[in-house]
């Protein structure tokens, strides 16, 4: 016979004691498809992506099979969902496989999410519908292809189910590949039980895995701490560098790795504004795009609460500890800003660092915000713009009163005369920093709309061919470049 799916997982997690996770198996699926595969991931991950694709691999991804090897789980974890702290949230529709060591020597999870129900659902259905399984695999490939850390799409597959929501609607299941899936949330879960113990076991565990380095520091439990900060600050910075807007950035939605991780109602700005928020869930506006490095310094907060006894611990006391972390989290305001601001140089064509520099990123950014400017589009077009003002006609076009844009570039240029790259090396440069293909929220839509409608999935393929090589000037891309029309502009996004 054929040489059967065998996928070398190993199941770490399952080593931890048994109140860190469910032993689940995902609910069969009535009539499993596929939808696309990730084969240049499947291969970084050592997996076949052939075997994957044939009826065997789509039972696997599924879940309507159980690889050899794998032990499913669904990890336990707690969280504030907009504020509010709910003390068991867990997976209560995704199913942890096992995990891979990749051909990068680092390990991942293999997730589905939409598998069934957990002993975490709740009320929940357990299931995924087709359109956010979709977003999902489009965004968080694009994110990937930006160079943003993120958790990755290695698979979807149709179930042949109706899930219900607002309306009646196709089911769908997604494999995600995450560093890990440890949340500030899954240190909550422990640290509202007072559970000291299994506190310091998901410190051991997430140091071993993501932060090898913090046993050889005198104090680890707080350079693990200042890592995940540094990382999540850096994370923040390429976020609001690419107007990407995470939407739900409850304590459960951030990882301890540093990845972007849960893609709900997420969506990339268009027009640039701070306040931006697209998420149906968020009248508030808790998570609108200029809020989030403010949320994930609260976020982060929590997390650090959570650390107290063990950096009590090793810093001789309870205040010592607290001074501990009060220092940690004092840094992020400072590994923030100086990402948010080399990228905002690298997006000016900026090489050298000089006095003004922020002064007149902040500059453009206000005056885009005043007139409306699409985000990505002013950026890929000042492209051009730093290499000849003939292409200034183009930029000023984005903004609702042109004008505001030349009394800026006349300042950018002014400084762009101190820069030693010729203006040719400098649009080069500022390519690889400004993407011209970013995920459009109208065309996102359009992609889900032919799959549910027409179980068309040939805009699908186009959108994540396009995404996935996001600096590169396509001709038959320039769909991808364009923001909506008024009348094709998507307002609200759901998950
Ligand atoms: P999220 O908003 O995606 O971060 O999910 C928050 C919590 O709700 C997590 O514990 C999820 O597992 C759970 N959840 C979301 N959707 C469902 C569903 N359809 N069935 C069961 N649990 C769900
Ligand atoms: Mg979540
Ligand atoms: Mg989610």
């Amino acid at each position: 016979g054929h040489k059967f799916v065998s996928i070398d997982f190993a199941n770490t997690y399952t080593k931890l004691p048994e109140r860190f996770y469910s032993r689940t198996t995902a609910a069969p699926v009535a009539a499993p498809r596929l939808i696309k595969i990730n084969d240049r991931l499947a291969l970084q991950l050592g997996l076949d992506p052939v075997a994957l694709a044939i009826p065997e691999g789509i039972a696997v991804l599924s879940g309507n099979r159980v690889a050899t090897g794998s032990e499913p789980i669904a990890l336990a974890y707690a969280g504030h969902q907009f504020g509010h702290f709910v003390p068991q949230l867990g997976d209560g529709r995704a199913l942890l496989l096992g995990e891979v060591v990749a051909q990068d020597g680092q390990r991942y999870d293999i997730q589905l999410k939409g598998s069934g129900p957990t002993a975490f659902s709740r009320r929940g259905d357990g299931r995924a519908a087709l359109g956010p399984v979709l977003r999902e695999y489009i965004l968080s490939e694009a994110m990937a292809a930006l160079g943003v850390p993120t958790t990755r799409a290695l698979a979807a597959v149709t179930t042949g189910q109706k899930v219900v929501r607002e309306t009646v609607l196709p089911g769908a299941i997604f494999t995600r590949v995450a560093a890990s899936h440890l949340r500030v949330g899954t240190f909550q879960y422990f640290a509202a039980r007072s559970d000291i113990e299994g506190t310091k076991l998901l410190a051991d565990y997430a140091i071993a895995r993501h932060y090898p380095e913090a046993p050889k520091t005198p104090h680890p439990y707080r350079a693990f701490l200042d890592g995940v900060i540094s990382r999540q600050a850096q994370l923040v910075a390429q976020w609001m560098l690419v107007g990407f807007i995470h939407g739900v950035m409850n304590t459960d939605n951030t990882s301890i790795s540093g990845e972007t991780i849960d893609y709900g109602p997420c969506a990339f700005l268009e027009a640039y504004d701070p306040a931006k928020v697209f998420s149906s869930r968020d009248q508030q506006g808790r998570y609108a795009y200029g809020n989030q490095p403010a949320m994930m310094l609260w976020n982060l907060t929590r997390l650090a609460e959570t650390l107290l006894p063990l950096l009590a611990t090793e810093a001789g006391g309870d205040e010592a500890g607290l001074a501990s972390a009060k220092g940690s989290l004092a840094a992020f305001e400072g590994i923030f800003n100086k990402a948010l601001h080399a990228g905002l140089r690298r997006k000016l064509g900026l090489s050298t660092h000089r006095e003004g520099d922020e002064a007149l990123a902040v500059d453009l950014l206000s005056r885009m915000a005043a007139n409306r400017a699409d985000f990505a589009l002013t950026f890929r077009t000042l492209c051009d713009a730093a290499a000849s003002t003939e292409a200034d006609t183009r930029v000023r076009a984005l903004f609702a009163d042109p004008t505001a844009y030349d009394a800026w570039a006349s300042a950018w240029r002014q400084r762009l005369e101190s820069e030693p790259a010729s203006a040719h090396e400098r649009a080069a440069a500022m390519r690889t920093a400004n993407p011209s293909v970013i995920p459009r929220n109208h065309l996102v839509q359009a992609v889900i709309d032919a799959a549910i409608q027409r179980e068309d999935f040939q805009p699908f393929e186009e959108m994540l061919d396009a995404v996935s090589r996001p600096y590169e000037d396509r001709p038959d891309l320039e769909l991808y470049t364009r923001p909506a029309r008024p009348e094709e502009s998507v307002i609200a996004t759901f998950c």
